[in-house]
Order: structure tokens, then sequence, then C-alpha cells
């Protein structure tokens, strides 16, 4: 597409252009494999020589076109669909790190993530740095190493609802020669791109606010293409120098902006193979049609039930960045100033049984190990997601033990608010 587009205009139609005659919906290429006349054809695809499809583990059709969209949305050069969030995330920093490497994260991330990078990035020999978002530059210049390979943060963390500084991190990834990687799975490209701040790198959990109806999980990564590998080509051997499990290539020479996308499908999807199927990636598409439409309402929804809850004398502590007595409400204002996501966090006065109880005693909301869906739903993260951190972490985590998440659906908000407040009474 030449013209430039707008968000909403990429949301219905980027990534699929039929030509003629060809149907006007992108369709699920649900084949593992595709034929091709004569052995050289095919020989010259494993080369990476020609561009085309050969095997549905490294690319598919249907997972392309949907990946292009993202990339549209994101502005960014490139993507790539995962069969989860966690392996987007995984993956993200998998391709430029190895074992005896180093990455620094901000504390308040989603519980898979902190798992993910405290625990089995370890076991793999890459060791992670957990540092206050909020400190000073200074001080988190203190936690680079000469390994560090990455700095990474949530836009809007899952379920702290901090808002990150993107413009301060990718300042200080910068200064220190690593890209800095953002998950945007609670802001999305409608309501945020890190790209225009100078993050290099954006993930999601697609599973959330892209698909929005609970459907499919999945994840994505997108390159800004922005980061200069070459500039630092020893800290990036894996782009720089040649891949002997490929014919002795060198992705940054060879491809340029679109390197570190084609390593992650070239070496990463090859050997591990995190793939989402055709039919879950089409479903995804379906999301990101109307993702425009949804997510503004998503957010006047939730800002409605936030200053409900902050008014009500049941309600010990609402966390919310719409809020103009949250602490993150300035750095809202600046990266997100249409509207941040329908997540809200608050505590309620009383003890954990009667949390248990408001929770128990919704109708309307329910009880689910999900967020970002079109259905507003509830959890506890103490006693679900986060349950494997220790009090300690849970702080650490920007998660207080009482915190209650809540989903803010797309629903009528009388209905919501209406809901929350004959579940109150009950406590
Ligand atoms: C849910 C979530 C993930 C993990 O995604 P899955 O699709 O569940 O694997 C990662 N990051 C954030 C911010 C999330 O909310």
């Amino acid at each position: 597409m030449e013209q430039k587009l707008s968000k909403e205009t990429l949301c219905v139609q980027a990534g699929w252009t039929p030509k003629n005659g060809e149907p006007r919906v992108v369709p699920i290429y649900q084949s593992t494999t595709f034929k091709y006349d004569d052995s050289d054809q095919m020989a010259r695809l494993f080369d990476l020589k020609d561009t085309g499809y050969f095997y549905t583990r490294l690319q598919n059709p249907t997972n392309d076109a949907v990946a292009a969209k993202i990339a549209a949305l994101e502005g960014g050069v490139g993507a790539i669909l995962t069969s989860s969030g966690q392996a987007a995330n995984f993956y993200a920093v998998f391709n430029i790190c190895e074992a005896g490497d180093h990455i620094v994260c901000s504390s308040t991330i989603y519980g898979g993530t902190f798992n993910l990078f405290g625990v089995t990035l370890k076991k793999l020999g890459i060791e992670c740095t957990f540092i206050d978002a909020d400190a000073p530059e200074e001080e988190i210049d203190k936690a680079f190493q000469p390994n560090t390979k990455c700095m990474f943060g949530e836009t809007i963390s899952n379920p702290s609802i901090n808002v990150l500084d993107i413009e301060k991190f990718a300042r200080i990834a910068h200064k220190h020669g690593v890209p800095l990687i953002v998950d945007n799975t609670f802001a999305t490209p409608i309501n945020c791109r890190p790209f225009e701040w100078g993050a290099d790198i954006v993930t999601h959990s697609t599973t959330k606010y892209m698909d929005g109806h609970a459907t499919s999980v999945g994840g994505v990564v997108v390159d800004s293409g922005n980061f200069d590998w070459m500039a630092h080509a020893d800290k990036f051997p894996g782009l720089t120098t040649p891949d002997e499990s490929y014919h002795g290539l060198t992705y940054a020479t060879a491809f340029g902006k679109m390197a570190y996308i084609t390593k992650i499908t070239a070496q990463l999807m090859r050997d591990l193979g995190s793939i989402p199927s055709p039919m879950n990636a089409f479903l995804l598409n379906l999301g990101l049609e109307t993702l425009h439409l949804r997510v503004p309402r998503h957010c006047a929804n939730a800002q409605k039930v936030a200053e409900w809850l902050e008014a009500n004398p049941k309600v010990k502590w609402v966390h919310y960045c719409g809020l103009k007595s949250n602490k993150y409400y300035e750095l809202a204002q600046k990266y997100l100033p249409n509207g941040s996501c329908g997540v809200i966090a608050f505590g309620l006065k009383g003890t954990r049984e009667d949390a248990v109880k408001f929770m128990d005693s919704l109708k309307l909301a329910c009880i689910v190990t999900h967020v970002a869906d079109a259905r507003t739903c509830v959890l506890h993260p103490a006693s679900h997601t986060h349950r494997q951190l220790s009090d300690e972490q849970l702080i650490e985590a920007g998660v207080a033990p009482d915190l209650i998440r809540l989903s803010v659906g797309i629903e009528n908000v009388d209905d919501i608010i209406a809901d929350l407040e004959q579940a109150l009474q009950s406590i």
C-alpha cells in the first residue's frame, strides 16, 4: 500500500491485498507444505536465495499476512507470529542472547515473563537483573554489564498498570549499545507505538486485546529495523558473523533491516518451532479488524469504572493511569494521550476473605485467568497468575497481595458498575 494509511484502515485492510480473482478475505492456508515443480526451486528456498513457502513451521501465508498487518500497525519493517506471548518474549530475547549473556529488565512485568527471565533463562546461562523502572537513570545504568545484550519493559505493566518511560529506557539502552524490547500488549498500537519513542523491538501477547475475543493464544515479535547491529558487531555475533547452520550466511549483511526477524524465522522457528496454527492466525486477524473500535471502548469503560471505584467507600485503593490521582498519570498523558487500557488494579478495605467473597459475588464479571477480553473479567494475581512468587517478589513485581485485577470489557458500562455494586454490597 503506497498511500500512508491511518491505523484504523490498517486494522481493516493491511497485510492482505488480493490480486484479481483471489479471495477478498485472507484464506486459511491449513497446509503443512507447499509444492514445487523442480528440485532446484526448492533448494533455492532452503538457501534463503528465493523467498517462498516450503514448510509451515518456518512460514505460512496466512500467518505472514497477519504478521504484516501487525508490523504495519506498529510501524515496523517486519514481524513474526508465535504460538504464544511467552514464545514471543523468549524469541525476542533469545535471538540476540546466549549462555554467558545478561539482560536488564523492569521488575514490574507479567508474572510469566518474570519467571521466564528470572528462572528459565538462567538455566540456559542467561542472567537477568530486574530494576525499578522508576529509578533515576544513573541508578539503572549501574545494572549494565559488558555482557548485557538488551533491555526489556512493558508499556503498561500487567497486572500493576505502571506506565513505562519508554524514552528514558531507550536512551539508557542505546547508551549501553543494546536494543530496547518493549512488550506492548496492554497499550496496543492503537494507544501507543513504542517505536516512535525509541524502542527497537516490540512484542505482544496477541491473546489479549489483539485477538480480543479469548479464542486464540498467540504472540508476535515486531522489528523497527532501526537498531544498527553492525555498529555493535562484537555484542551480537549471531547477527554479524556467519551462521554455520545456514551455509555461513551473515544475517546483518544479507538482510539489512530484516536481519533480526529473518534470524528468528530461519533459526529459532526452524529449531524450536513455536508457530501458531493458520486457523489461529485467521481468528487473530478477525480480532485485529476491529481493534481500533474495541480499544477506545475498553478505555472509556475502564475510566468510568475506575472513577466509580475511587469514589466508593468500600474501596481502599485504585490504580489506573487514567485517574488524576495516579502516580503514572503524567506519563500516561505523554505516551497514551488517547487512553491506556481496560485493566484496573484495586484493593478493598477489609480482609483477604472479603476480596474473595466480592469476586465470588460478581455475576457479569467472571473469574478467569485472562485479561483484555471483550467480556469483563476479574482475577486475584496473588492467588492465581502470580502464586509462584513470594510476598517479597510480589511487591517487587508491583503486585500487592490484596490486588484485584479487573479487566473491563466492552459491555454497557452501567451494567458493569451495577454488577460491581451488588458484589460490594455482599461484604
Ligand atoms: C499474557 C501476557 C504475556 C504472555 O502471553 P501468552 O499469550 O499468555 O503466552 C506476556 N506479556 C504480557 C504483558 C501479557 O499480558
